[in-house]
This record gives C-alpha cells, sequence and structure tokens, in this order.
C-alpha cells in the first residue's frame, strides 16, 4: 500500500491550516486501519491514497475548517449521524484531541469494526452509538446533548434536519455536507426548520483541491427547543421527509 500524500500546500492553499508531522502520521494510520477494516465490512470504496485524502480527509475536515484556525477552539460534544466507515468523525477526532467524538450509525456491525480500529489506532476521544439516529434522540441522555452534528451522504436534507436538530442543545450547529446545492434545497428546509427549533445559519461552498468536485457545508443553527414528537418514528424521517 502506498503512503498517503502529505499535500501541506493544499491544505493550506484551502484551509489555511495543515496537519502538524504528528497527525500526518496519525492520518496513515488511521488510512491502514480503514482499509484493514475495509476487508471484513464494506466501510468505503475510496482505497487509493490520493482518493482517501481528498474524499475523506479533506473533505471531513472542510466541514469543520472554521475552528481549524481558531487559537482556542472551544471543547465541543460532537455527534456524527451516519457514520459510515467513520467520516467525517474520525479525521475531526485526530485533528481535534480536545473534542468528544460520538460515532452513531444503525449498522451494529460497522461501529463494532469501526471501535476496534480506535482502539488499535488508541483514540480515546470517540465513543459509539450502534443504534438508529430517531432513537437515540428520545433518549434522555442523548437528547439536546450535542454541541455540533456532523452528517455526510446520510439522505435528503429535510430528513437530515429532522435526524440532528433533536440532538442539538439550544445554541448548537449541525453541519450538513452536501454536494451540490440548489434553491429548492434550500427552499424546502427553510420551511420546515421552524418546526423543529432550528434555522438556516450559512451556506459555504468549497472545490475538492485534487478534482475541482463541487462541496457545500449547510450549517443549522439550534435556536428553540424541538418538540418532544421530533424525530418521528424510525424509518419516517427517511421515507417521507417533512415539507
Ligand atoms: N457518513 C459516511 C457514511 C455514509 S453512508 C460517509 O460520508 O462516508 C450512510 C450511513 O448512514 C450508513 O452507514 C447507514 O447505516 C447510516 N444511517 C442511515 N440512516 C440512519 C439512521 N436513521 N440512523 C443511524 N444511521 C443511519
Amino acid at each position: 500500500m502506498d503512503p498517503l500524500p502529505t499535500y501541506d500546500d493544499r491544505w493550506q492553499s484551502s484551509l489555511h491550516w495543515q496537519p502538524t508531522e504528528a497527525q500526518h502520521q496519525e492520518f496513515q494510520r488511521l488510512y491502514v486501519a480503514i482499509l484493514a477494516a475495509n476487508q471484513q465490512i464494506n466501510l468505503t470504496r475510496i482505497t487509493t491514497p490520493e482518493d482517501f485524502w481528498e474524499k475523506h480527509l479533506w473533505d471531513s475536515l472542510q466541514g469543520v475548517a472554521p475552528w481549524l484556525t481558531e487559537a482556542q477552539a472551544p471543547a465541543l460534544k460532537v455527534v456524527d449521524i451516519g457514520t459510515g466507515g467513520g467520516f467525517p468523525g474520525l479525521p475531526v477526532a485526530l485533528a481535534f484531541p480536545h473534542w468528544a467524538i460520538a460515532l452513531l450509525d444503525a449498522t451494529r456491525k460497522k461501529l463494532a469494526i469501526l471501535e476496534a480500529a480506535c482502539e488499535t489506532l488508541g483514540l480515546t476521544n470517540v465513543s459509539f452509538l450502534p443504534q438508529r439516529a430517531e432513537q437515540v434522540a428520545h433518549q434522555p441522555v442523548h437528547r439536546e446533548a450535542f454541541d455540533l452534528a456532523l452528517l455526510r451522504a446520510v439522505g435528503p436534507v429535510n430528513t437530515c434536519a429532522e435526524y440532528a436538530l433533536p440532538l442539538l442543545a439550544l445554541g448548537g450547529q449541525a453541519v450538513l455536507y452536501r454536494g451540490q446545492w440548489s434553491a429548492e434545497e434550500e427552499a424546502g428546509l427553510r420551511a420546515i426548520l421552524p418546526r423543529l427549533g432550528g434555522e438556516l445559519r450559512e451556506v459555504r461552498s468549497q472545490t475538492t483541491p485534487l478534482t475541482q468536485g463541487v462541496r457545500h457545508n449547510v450549517i443549522l443553527a439550534k435556536v428553540s427547543r424541538t418538540p418532544d414528537k421530533f424525530p418521528r418514528l424510525p424509518g419516517l424521517p427517511a421515507k417521507t421527509p417533512l415539507v
């Protein structure tokens, strides 16, 4: 297996940040661990060093770029909803060792393999929630308990909003990692956010540094309590997103 490229200049020019040498080594160990886990269960199809760098490492971190460059980034309690192979949560856990990252995924087996990989990596700021978001969000210890929710490739934007907002504390934020973004999607999202206690804060766009792909980060803010009826029963937010 070829080593990961460093691309310090690309980190700098796109995110005004670059990993330390120690962090680069940790990213390399993460790459090795994820590829090894991928032999046991299908976690990702993104496996070449360049693809892994751009579509997993860089992409995971571009969503939290504003915190990367803060001199004194606050200690946040973060949930990665639908983490799959650990993205964006694991690169975020490596870049922010003082944050606590909960990886949430309905596929118990994926999380068990990630848990073993994190043990090998000695990652101690990561925890695991092997359940559906709709269930976790109704458990008193987790409801309105997170400062930041991250969601990449988990479904339609209104489905993501219904998963994320009940888990956020007042003042918390969600970063929805999207590819293309349209005025229709934005209008549809704006229409439902008040019912969930959310507000659209910002839409940031980015171009991926190696292949010039389109990325949008949709930032939601939690501005009032989410009514107890949300999220609806397991399966409903995906099957019939709020309109
Ligand atoms: N975020 C990862 C994986 C995306 S695949 C990435 O970007 O690479 C989507 C993942 O979300 C799957 O692993 C699936 O099990 C999980 N998922 C989908 N709906 C979910 C729900 N309601 N609750 C918990 N996990 C969910």
